[in-house]
């Protein structure tokens, strides 16, 4: 066997996520751990078993029918292809069988086009289209196609791997949906669980269950918590879609300080308590919190704080006290702000020493008021600073406990509040901790229902600047 034939065997990691998470599906198709030990023997094997799920779509009249799901499937992943041409209907099972083996098999080394693969660089074996490269995923390569040739030379291992994407991807709702990360101790068991997943699908009847909100984020999220590892980068959620009706690609990113803080959610006690109550807060009436989560957990990871305190608030207007669970949700959110967010860990210790002095300003007065006056001040439209300049003569002559410092708000804290990047998130979680100082306080406000009506006015304004 010469080298370039051997080379046509083995499958190498390249920088593109779709043939990526084939790669990874390949090796579990293949029963081992990683693409890495997928010998020329194992790889032929491999990509036989692929083959022969297309052929036994051959005696099945139509998509839907028993044993139809790669041919249902084959209209999002492989338009035109020879699996699904026009014809298809007067084809006999035969004819068929013998389009889908052409299509697959290895071309001839006499016929390779003597271009590099545009994933690897090894010698290509043809020039492939977007039948077999789904819209997106070659455009990043687009510069490697020469003049006069359409499409993209690929190596048949790299080839192989795009055909194996759609077992590592959830396919429903007509698209694709897989996870992908540079870390590759993570993609091989979330790619391993997926391939069941699909292979599972191909025997069962269609599933018609309709999908909860963000059903995608939700399953992302629930692999990151159930990963038993470190995460050394973030989360992918690549959906994609290559029919002829409609060619779409999105990729969204977790970060990787989120997705190791969600895991933190699991295997850091003080954490894991306080996560249910972070999860509902991020409810809405139409959508789950925990789908709400993952949701904002792909590029809007502000907004998981907003809504925290947003939702403390308003649920301080509906029973007339602050909840408790401030306190357990307390480990939480502080380390947000930290691991994710980057606050600096001496700022958010200002900001609790503010919150305490705050808390014992407001703590002190059993009315509501005072309290609901601080929160509007923090709301959108408020004057937080006006509020500061009007308490500090205040907090100086009466309020202040010995022990505690002269100056209400010292510059630092000023600027952190209203000089800094992150001011908005400062001042939500100075709002966080005032209320989680004062459950601390034990502090049993008194007064009318209508106060708590303008509490819950605020909860909504305070929730409002998610968007902002
Ligand atoms: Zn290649």
């Amino acid at each position: 066997m010469t080298d370039a034939f051997e080379q046509q065997h083995q499958v190498l990691l390249t920088a593109s996520p779709l043939q990526r998470v084939g790669a990874f599906a390949l090796a579990t198709l293949a029963k081992v751990d990683h693409p890495g030990q997928l010998t020329a023997e194992r790889f032929t094997t491999v990509t036989g078993t692929m083959t022969r799920h297309l052929l036994a779509t051959a005696d099945v009249a139509k998509a839907a029918d028993a044993g139809g799901f790669w041919l249902s499937a084959s209209y999002m992943l492989w338009p035109n292809s020879k699996i699904n041409p026009t014809a298809r209907g007067k084809q006999s099972p035969a004819g068929r069988r013998e389009l889908i083996m052409q299509w697959r098999a290895v071309p001839d080394p006499a016929d390779w086009p003597g271009a590099p693969c545009a994933y690897c660089d090894r010698p290509a074996c043809k020039w492939f289209g977007k039948v077999d490269i789904p819209l997106g995923a070659s455009s990043e390569h687009r510069n490697t196609t020469a003049p006069g040739h359409e499409g993209t030379p690929l190596c048949y291992p790299c080839v192989a791997c795009l055909w194996a994407f759609p077992y590592g991807a959830q396919l429903s709702g007509g698209r694709a949906t897989a996870i992908h990360s540079w870390d590759d101790v993570f993609l091989a068991p979330v790619t391993r669980l997926a391939v069941q997943r699909t292979l599972a699908a191909a025997q069962a009847p269609p599933n018609k269950t309709k999908p909860g909100p963000y059903a995608r984020e939700l399953a992302a999220l629930s692999a990151v918590r159930a990963y038993g590892q470190r995460l050394h980068s973030g989360v992918e959620l690549i959906v994609l879609s290559n029919s002829n009706k409609e060619q779409f690609l999105r990729t969204q990113e977790m970060s990787q300080p989120i997705a190791q803080w969600l895991r933190s959610t699991v295997t850091e006690p003080n954490r894991r308590t306080g996560y249910q109550a972070l999860v509902a807060a991020q409810a809405t009436k139409a959508v789950p919190g925990e789908a709400f989560l993952a949701k904002r957990a792909f590029g809007d990871s502000t907004a998981i704080l907003f809504r925290t305190t947003a939702n403390l608030l308003d649920r301080f207007s509906a029973k007339g006290a602050i909840p408790v669970e401030a306190m357990g949700l307390a480990p939480l959110v502080y380390s947000y702000c930290i691991e994710v967010l980057n606050m600096d860990e001496k700022d958010v210790a200002r900001i609790q020493d503010l919150a305490r002095r705050l808390a014992t300003l407001l703590g002190q007065d059993s009315r509501r008021g005072p309290f609901t006056t601080f929160m509007r001040a923090n709301a959108k439209g408020g004057n937080l600073y006006g509020w500061f300049r009007s308490q500090s003569v205040e907090w100086l002559l009466k309020t202040r406990p010995d022990k505690m410092q002269r100056t209400l708000l010292p510059v630092e804290d000023y600027r952190l509040l209203f000089d800094d990047d992150r001011a908005w998130p400062h001042r939500r979680l100075l709002v966080f901790a005032v209320m989680e100082a004062l459950v601390e306080d034990n502090w049993q406000p008194k007064g009318s229902t209508e106060e708590l009506e303008d509490i819950a006015d605020v909860a909504a304004n305070l929730a409002d600047d998610d968007n902002e």
